[in-house]
């Protein structure tokens, strides 16, 4: 039996764009609502988003754009400014910063105020991330043998570089090992032919209409990065 990743790696391989960002982005959206609408009073949960001090700065930003959610956001942020406070409170009494090379000869404790202003776990949303970017690319390197979920990735607009660089990382068959190389290479070989068009295109001399090498130039660098908003501030895929 296939495993659910197998599946949705297939679907998703039909969309624009790298397939396991893709997937990573919807998990990430639900990941987000369930903390907004669940997690907001659920103890562990809080208090790891407290550990964190809230989200990444990608994943923080993201949180902003689920509408409607405006009190959750509020009640995992007041704890947060809580935290901050009183921390600085507790510091309050402490001698004021020795000169940089005092710090030095001594050594940095990590116990300085800044240290202790900081975050003492990875962002939530990052942490997902990673455990679900393993499960797919995983997915993906077991099935490379079987013939239709290989059919969908040669068809599809390939994986974006940090992706396939996992897949690959994590492929032990020799002939899985060859036909990744060899997908992935034949749709960066034709990724290249659409930017020297699109190049050649921007010459004045040439009135031809743009053909599909008019949005080359986005979709290589999104392929080359990532899709939008995939990975964190904690994280940038292996
Ligand atoms: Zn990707
Ligand atoms: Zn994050």
């Amino acid at each position: 039996m296939k495993p659910l990743a197998y599946h949705e790696l297939g679907d998703m391989f039909v969309e624009p764009g790298c397939a396991v960002c893709n997937l990573l982005r919807r998990d990430v959206r639900h990941y987000i609502s369930t903390l907004l609408y669940e997690f907001t009073l659920d103890l562990d949960v809080n208090k790891a988003f407290r550990a964190g001090r809230g989200l990444c700065n990608e994943h923080g930003n993201q949180l902003l754009e689920h509408k409607g959610s405006s009190l959750s956001i509020a009640i995992l942020y007041k704890f947060i400014v809580k935290d901050l406070l009183q921390i600085i409170e507790q510091s309050s009494e402490e001698p004021k910063p020795q000169p940089i090379f005092a710090r030095l000869r001594k050594g940095d404790t990590g116990n300085s105020l800044a240290a202790r202003l900081g975050p003492s776990r990875s962002c939530l949303v990052c942490d997902m991330v990673a455990e679900a970017e393993g499960r797919y690319t995983q997915a993906l390197s077991e099935h490379i043998g079987d013939e239709t979920l290989r059919g969908k990735y040669e068809r599809s607009e390939g994986l974006c570089l940090s992706h396939f660089r996992q897949v690959l990382s994590r492929t032990r068959d020799p002939a899985g090992y060859q036909s990744l190389i060899s997908i992935q290479q034949a749709i960066w070989v034709r990724l290249e032919a659409e930017l020297d068009e699109f190049i050649a295109k921007n010459d004045y001399q040439r009135t031809d209409p743009m053909g599909i090498e008019g949005d080359s130039w986005s979709r290589a660098a999104r392929r080359i990065a990532g899709e939008k908003g995939i990975f964190g501030l904690d994280r940038r895929g292996g």
